[in-house]
């Protein structure tokens, strides 16, 4: 029988689960591995590129959401012990604790307002500490470009620094759930397109899956009113991108200067 002899997680618990116990789980348990080095050939991304020009009269960005994950360096995992107050210590010393949601506010993020941005910490989920940012409504606000490169700055030292957080090498940042090891950061948007559109930017989108671009039409608004329009909503997401794709995409949907 395979079991993790840190955290004591058997093989069948992890299958069911699907979460590990402990950063050492990652190198017991056989899973898929991300993929984190192919890049997106040039033509889909001018594919992509040139159908949003051609339409970008109709697509409408809703929202944009950035979430980070990290789990404690040697503790067990959330699926054992949530570790919040130690979490929150993490926070108070590195002086973010500013910006802990309490748990309940959590479906406050979807209320967001058109030009609102919200951002802030959640402990005790599926990982230990979740960063969450949601932006509706950017581009050139002038105000956003000044505040956000000091902010980020701040914020990505601490993300990066490894000696708070599991980790392992050739596999990074360890998190709860296989599919978000790595860099344990999620991107999504949320877009509104005229059903008219739809088959042909999905076919697109599909050449784009095996890059790490997940899309589906959002669960939890399949068709919004935009003034007189009724729109398609659909979620795109991507994690374990690399950077430079990233921009790509970025620049593709006017998102750049955003996170
Ligand atoms: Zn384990």
């Amino acid at each position: 029988m395979i079991f993790c002899r840190f955290c004591g997680t058997k093989e069948i618990q992890f299958r069911k689960s699907g979460k590990f116990g402990c950063t050492h789980c990652a190198q017991i348990f056989d899973f898929p591995k991300p993929n984190q080095k192919t890049k997106i050939p040039e033509n889909l991304i001018q594919t992509l590129e040139s159908f949003v020009k051609e339409n970008s009269e109709t697509l409408t960005l809703l929202s944009l959401r950035t979430r980070i994950t990290r789990n404690l360096k040697s503790s067990l995992f959330p699926f054992y012990d949530p570790l919040m107050e130690k979490s929150k210590q993490l926070l108070v010393e590195n002086r973010m604790d500013g910006s802990i949601y309490p748990k309940e506010s959590e479906k406050d993020l979807d209320s967001i307002e058109h030009g609102e941005r919200k951002s802030g910490f959640y402990l005790g989920s599926e990982d230990h500490i979740r960063w969450e940012s949601i932006s509706a409504g950017w581009g050139r606000d002038p105000l956003d470009a000044r505040q956000i490169p000091k902010e980020k700055l701040t914020l990505f030292r601490f993300f990066f620094q490894k000696n708070h957080w599991a980790t392992l090498p050739g596999l990074g940042f360890i998190s709860s759930c296989p599919t978000n090891l790595g860099r344990g950061r999620r991107d999504s948007i949320l877009l509104g397109l005229p059903p008219g559109i739809f088959l042909e930017f999905f076919s697109i989108l599909q050449t784009l899956v095996k890059f790490g671009i997940e899309f589906a039409p959002s669960t939890d608004h399949r068709f919004r009113n935009i003034g007189k329009d009724r729109v398609l909503v659909v979620k795109i997401s991507w994690k374990n991108s690399i950077l430079v794709q990233k921009r790509q995409f970025y620049k593709i949907l006017s998102l750049l200067g955003s996170y």
